[in-house]
């Protein structure tokens, strides 16, 4: 039996092949590699998506998050408060310029960063928040700026897995995940819901001022060729990327929608498994479900677990097995019940826009049998 994917990039690209041909094709014909047309019409289109941020399209999501720092004029030893419970880049990023990671908890159902944990971090010292939308809802945004406005913090917002996905705030406005912070950084490496066929990332910003030293940041910190006024580093989605990007942009809510009701069939069909914990609905944002994460129940040998599904060519991932705090880079002491939890509990399955009923029903009746 074929063994199932757990992103299937081939079923997806099948589907659109003379868009993408056609706009790389477009690219090799102009030569125009770096910051050609396609760049320039990409962030556009993204901008217009997001409800008129500034997007400046950058290398990677990584880079997105160093330079939105280097942006905000953050100085060694700053601190800045972000979740335990997540991709390492996040941290690794802060710790690069000599900012302070200050690690929290996060919330035990939607995963995301415990606004009240935030709040016992804050200290005089405190620059930044960085929440990350993580597995594709948003964090609690709305308390979570209330605090930062409070204490004068800046928000940058981690939307890598994110994208498209919805929030809604208490009055009833609804915004785009990475359009409500100071700052959102977004990746678009290619199993990210919006993936290019490399690496590459963007900033978001409504702030003009602020669009424009990010730019200038991003291109060796020029803003008129060849005389630096900052420094910078160099950071740029290549127009080939680009290209990639405007095509499948246009399919980004299908992809988000096709993979949501993948996540409705796993959780209807897992809903009543005593030993698994579907995962749980934020009440204000909607979900993108870039990964699909089930929690095993206490007892549950998740090894055993693998074991069972890898035989049956089914691939699970275990995002994320060890907390930020107990990596060697990144050690420091603290109690975090939750993220520690979940580190050893959490496995995600197959998750990606073109999982078909078939597929979809061999992966539930692999797990069901363990
Ligand atoms: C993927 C990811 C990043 C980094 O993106 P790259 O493009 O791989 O540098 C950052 N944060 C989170 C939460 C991610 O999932």
């Amino acid at each position: 039996m074929q063994a199932v994917p757990m992103v299937d990039l081939k079923a997806q690209y099948a589907l659109i092949k003379s868009e993408i041909d056609n706009g790389i094709q477009e690219v090799m014909d102009s030569m125009a590699f770096i910051n050609g047309p396609a760049v320039k019409a990409f962030q556009t289109e993204l901008s217009h998506y997001l409800g008129g941020a500034e997007v400046i399209a950058c290398a990677n999501g990584t880079d997105a998050l160093q330079i939105a720092m280097m942006a905000l004029g953050l100085q060694p030893g700053d601190e800045v408060i972000t979740a335990n419970f997540t991709y390492v880049a996040t941290a690794e990023v802060i710790a690069l310029l000599q900012l302070k990671p200050v690690l929290v908890d996060v919330d035990p159902h939607t995963f995301n960063i415990d606004v009240a944990a935030v709040e016992k971090a804050i200290t005089p010292r405190t620059k930044a928040i960085v929440p990350v939308h993580l597995f594709g809802q948003c964090a609690d945004m709305a308390p979570l700026l209330a605090l930062a406005e409070k204490h004068q913090l800046y928000v940058i917002e981690d939307t890598a897995q994110a994208i498209g996905a919805d929030y809604t705030f208490p009055d009833g406005r609804v915004a785009k995940a990475g359009t409500m912070g100071t700052i959102g950084c977004t990746s678009f490496f290619p199993s990210k819901n919006l993936g290019c066929y490399g690496d590459g990332g963007a900033i978001f910003t409504r702030d003009a001022v602020l669009a424009n030293k990010i730019r200038m940041i991003a291109n060796h910190g020029q803003s008129v060729q060849y005389y630096h006024d900052e420094v910078g580093v160099n950071s740029r989605l290549d127009s080939i990327q680009a290209a990639i990007l405007r095509a499948k942009l246009p399919h980004l809510d299908r992809y988000n929608a096709s993979r949501a009701a993948a996540a409705a069939y796993y959780t209807e069909a897992f809903n009543k498994v005593s030993w698994l914990t579907t995962p749980r609905l934020a009440a204000n944002s909607t979900h993108v479900f870039h990964q699909y994460t089930l929690q095993l129940g206490e007892g549950v040998d998740r090894e055993a677990f693998r074991a069972h599904l890898t035989a049956l060519g089914i691939p699970c991932m275990i995002y994320y097995p060890v907390p930020l705090h107990e990596q060697k880079a990144y050690a420091q002491h603290g109690h975090y019940p939750v993220t520690e939890a979940l580190c050893k509990s959490v496995v995600s399955l197959p998750m990606h826009s073109e999982l078909g009923e078939e597929t979809l029903a061999r992966i539930v009746e692999g797990v069901r049998a363990f």
